[in-house]
């Protein structure tokens, strides 16, 4: 498409989604998509300047004002901010300003996600309270601003002043506003953003009065007026005032520090109760600001940081179907890859045939995705306005994927199933049964976790396992898990790996060969080897195996690919040993003993660590418990220290632990 019409093409988009947001407070797409356009139309006009039509909203702040209202013209034009929206763009934004003032000192402050409201006293007294409107002409809201218990009607001293503040609605008020609309069959509010914006915008302010809106100030835009210097300083000199300043504002030294004070929040946001969309990030020194300017629509001293969104837009280009362990069917969805709470998500699940029906999804389709606490996330809607009539039908495949059986469906069940025990999918049931408990006993591999991998293909095979930690990185980008429990899986694999010889007997799920026959045949044959050469009356010679039982062992080592997958294992280290009571390679510090670590070590990773505790005879396990032997700690160590100082753990420190091996 050419440039010039995709421009004007997005123009009319956010113009009629700035109306839905901001004249009607009804938005009819997500933030997120919205700021997908603007960012669109942002970076066309950066790289085509000449094509900036004056009309752009790029150009504008806000949206119209209603006629409704009196008008209140701001004498200091009410700005939007210009957004970031990860961490390379909040160290540019660092490079940039450092073109400009050596040693920026920054203020971050929660983004309080409601609306924008500048107030006027005369002599202490409150007289005006108005939107910010398209930035130089907002409403006048003064009735409905009086009704909100936080914004002071009369300042501690008797100045005239105009201040800068977000009004807006706490979680509890929203819900409970809902909940009464809900009763009485009234459209509900979409979010505590539109409430709020939706209650000072009406026009009795005894409905906004019973709305519990709440306000904090953030800026004073003269302050140097009243002889303040900094941002800071500005916002104690509110507070002086009498205004509601929020307590999590925080001076920070450097860049660093911004970025941290924003990942500490991204998750911390949770527990607030109102909602934030972001951190907006402050020079603080005003003189600083001055150097730094202004656009036309935002300050350059100031910047929003959007936290990154769990419901985005993409595109669906194509559906395949996998076999679970059941030889249940799932069709998903493969995505344009799409960036969603932090990783890039590249499948969606679409659960089953009625699924994809329900929903009318088309191949072609653009759909929002969610993360719903799976690794895997799954197709919300459909953007049925967005088809352009390439879409194409969905089509239930008849036979399995894997094997070519045809598929069956049991009465009243959604899913369809290969009837096929021998189908390839089964693998996934056979990886379950290799690292359950009474198996290779590996921690982190859930059956959920499993499927997933599978059909991600991290994991086919056995060997595939002790594979992962080649993905390590791809692993910790997965929702629901993060560095510390991505090595803590790895740990726990590589635990395995030093198993006694029966828990990888009973893991490879020879037919009739339980935990109890794989212990005897542990015990009687010594190693793998032995046993895949024993003859059937050896076998049947041992008091607990059955003809069957032998019978099952030859044939499953008589296989040859079976007789690959331990050669494989064998491979990657796996022992085929029994574990003998009495240690092999004793060292009293270690043997028969449980280790957990804690915290960061300097010479060697945990994965390392553990291999070492592992190949001394001793167990490693994540959590401290009064059956752990040993606590070895490393820099910034966790909870786990404090536990393991209450249980009188033994505890040693890196130098400790390098010392006794
Ligand atoms: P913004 O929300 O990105 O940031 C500016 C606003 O942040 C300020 O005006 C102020 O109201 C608020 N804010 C909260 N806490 C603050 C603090 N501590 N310091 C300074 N400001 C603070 O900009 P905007 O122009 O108000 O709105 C644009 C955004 O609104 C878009 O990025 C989008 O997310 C949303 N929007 C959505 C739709 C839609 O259809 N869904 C349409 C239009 C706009």
């Amino acid at each position: 498409m050419q440039v010039k019409v995709r421009m004007a093409e997005l123009i009319k988009i956010i113009n009629k989604l700035n109306y839905d947001y901001y004249t009607l407070d009804r938005p009819s797409v997500s933030d997120q998509e919205y700021d997908r356009y603007l960012q669109e139309l942002i970076a066309l006009e950066a790289k085509y300047p000449t094509l900036v039509s004056p009309d752009s909203p790029t150009q504008r702040v806000g949206g119209e004002v209603l006629a409704t209202f009196k008008k209140v013209t701001h004498q200091i034009p009410l700005l939007s901010l210009g957004n970031v929206f990860n961490e390379s763009e909040i160290i540019s934004l660092d490079t940039r300003i450092k073109k400009v003032i050596s040693t920026p000192t920054y203020i971050c402050e929660l983004k309080i996600d409601g609306l924008a409201v500048a107030l006027t006293y005369r002599k202490g007294k409150l007289v005006t309270g108005a939107t910010r409107g398209d930035g130089f002409i907002g409403e006048d809201i003064t009735a409905n601003v009086r009704t909100v218990k936080s914004i002071p009607l009369t300042l501690t001293k008797p100045i005239d002043i105009e201040v800068r503040g977000e009004i807006y609605m706490s979680k509890k008020a929203f819900l409970k506003l809902n909940n009464i609309r809900q009763k009485n069959h009234m459209e509900l509010f979409q979010n505590p953003r539109n409430a709020a914006a939706g209650s000072v915008r009406q026009l009795d302010p005894k409905i906004a009065a019973r709305r519990n809106l709440e306000a904090f100030i953030y800026h004073l835009p003269n302050a140097r007026e009243y002889g303040l210097l900094s941002h800071y300083d500005s916002l104690l000199f509110l507070q002086e005032l009498g205004f509601r300043i929020n307590p999590h504002n925080k001076l920070l030294n450097n860049i660093n520090e911004v970025v941290s004070f924003i990942n500490n929040w991204s998750t911390e946001k949770e527990e607030l109760p109102y909602e934030i969309d972001g951190i907006v990030i402050k020079i603080n020194d005003i003189a600083h600001q001055e150097l730094l300017g202004y656009t036309s629509r935002h300050p350059k001293w100031a910047l929003a940081y959007k936290f990154p969104a769990m419901e985005v837009i993409t595109q669906l280009k194509d559906i395949v179907f996998t076999v679970g362990r059941t030889g249940k069917i799932t069709p998903n969805a493969i995505l344009e890859p799409v960036r969603v709470a932090g990783s890039t998500v590249r499948k969606a699940t679409l659960h089953n045939e009625a699924f994809v029906v329900s929903k009318d999804i088309k191949i072609g389709d653009v759909v929002t995705i969610r993360k719903a606490g799976d690794v895997i996330p799954e197709v919300v809607k459909v953007l049925k306005e967005r088809r352009d009539g390439t879409e194409r039908g969905f089509i239930m495949i008849k036979k399995c994927p894997i094997c070519n059986s045809h598929l069956v469906k049991k009465v009243n069940e959604a899913a369809y199933l290969c009837p096929n025990n021998n189908c390839d999918a089964r693998q996934i049931e056979a990886l379950i049964h290799f690292t359950s408990r009474q198996a290779m006993n590996i921690v982190g591999l859930g059956e959920r976790i499993i499927e997933d991998f599978y059909n991600l293909g991290y994991l086919k095979t056995f060997v595939d396992i002790y594979r992962l930690k080649d993905y390590q990185t791809a692993l910790i980008e997965l929702e629901g898990f993060g560095p510390k429990s991505v090595t803590n899986l790895l740990t726990s694999i590589t635990a395995s790996k030093n198993n006694s010889l029966e828990k990888l007997v009973f893991a490879l799920g020879i037919k009739h060969v339980g935990a109890k026959t794989a212990k005897v045949l542990a015990q009687t044959f010594k190693t793998m080897d032995n046993l895949i050469n024993a003859s059937l009356e050896q076998l049947l010679s041992i008091n607990d195996i059955g003809r069957k039982t032998a019978e099952s062992l030859l044939n499953y080592f008589a296989d040859n690919n079976n007789l690959a997958v331990i050669k494989s294992l064998k491979a990657m280290g796996i022992n085929m040993l029994y574990k003998f009571k009495e240690p092999i390679r004793k060292n009293e510090l270690f043997y028969n003993k449980t280790f957990v670590i804690t915290g960061t070590l300097n010479q060697m990773t945990r994965e390392e660590a553990t291999e070492k505790i592992v190949g001394l005879g001793g167990n490693v396990t994540n959590t401290v418990t009064s059956k752990t032997d040993v606590l070895i700690v490393g820099n910034k160590p966790g909870g786990k220290y404090k536990k393991a100082q209450s249980l009188n753990v033994m505890i040693w420190d890196e130098n400790q632990f390098l010392k006794n091996i």
